[in-house]
């Protein structure tokens, strides 16, 4: 028998609503922590995860201010992409394996975990391993070998292919990397996108 073939997918901003509720908590953060005026500069070419500061204008200190005040917060208030549920539903029914590889950081007594782990029940979203605080996921990637690989940040998505050329990486859009232009990534708009892919190289192979 054959190996199965995995799928390892981003959480925040990729099957998650992450930046509703993060660009809520840092506009409150920045006007009653920061005394700010909580203004958003636009952008659309930001390659990490860290729009938001750069949208506010913040500084490292503030940023870490601003994970060490809201973070446990605020990840119990995200929400669900409204079809993640059916499409990763449908993608394990090709008998993909999916993987849930998040560079959420932990915290101590593993809450980072449980929040997660907890949010993914709640959202029936179904996955056969989650991997949290994973700080370089090339790395995690080069041992996994998956075959395919979703995630919003353009860096992850580069060094992921740099580490391990054979998976197929998918950047899915947000307002923050929509101009960003990619070789050798695709680009996807929304989750379906991916399954279609997915389904269609299961069918050829
Ligand atoms: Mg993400």
């Amino acid at each position: 028998m054959s190996k199965p073939k995995i799928l390892c997918i981003d959480l925040d901003d990729t099957l998650a609503l992450t930046a509703n509720t993060i660009l809520e908590y840092a506009i409150h953060f920045d006007k009653t922590i920061l005394n700010r005026s909580g203004i958003l500069k636009k952008i659309d070419t930001c390659g990490d995860y860290y729009y938001f500061a750069r949208m506010l204008g913040w500084n490292r200190e503030q940023l870490i201010n601003f994970f060490d005040t809201y973070y446990i917060d605020y990840l119990r208030k995200i929400k669900v992409k409204s079809d993640a549920e059916l499409i990763i539903k449908k993608i394990k029914r090709l008998g993909i394996k999916v993987y849930i590889v998040t560079s959420r950081r932990e915290r101590e007594n593993n809450i980072v975990r449980e929040i997660t782990r907890q949010w993914l029940k709640q959202n029936k979203i179904l996955y056969d391993k989650l991997f949290i605080n994973v700080i370089d996921k090339s790395k995690l990637i080069e041992q996994i070998k998956p075959t395919y690989f979703v995630d919003d940040s353009y860096q992850n998505c580069l060094n992921v292919l740099q580490t391990f050329e054979k998976t197929k990486v998918f950047l899915i859009e947000t307002d923050f990397n929509k101009n960003i232009q990619t070789k050798n990534i695709l680009k996807i708009k929304e989750l379906k996108e991916l399954y279609e892919f997915i389904k269609g190289d299961v069918e050829n192979a």
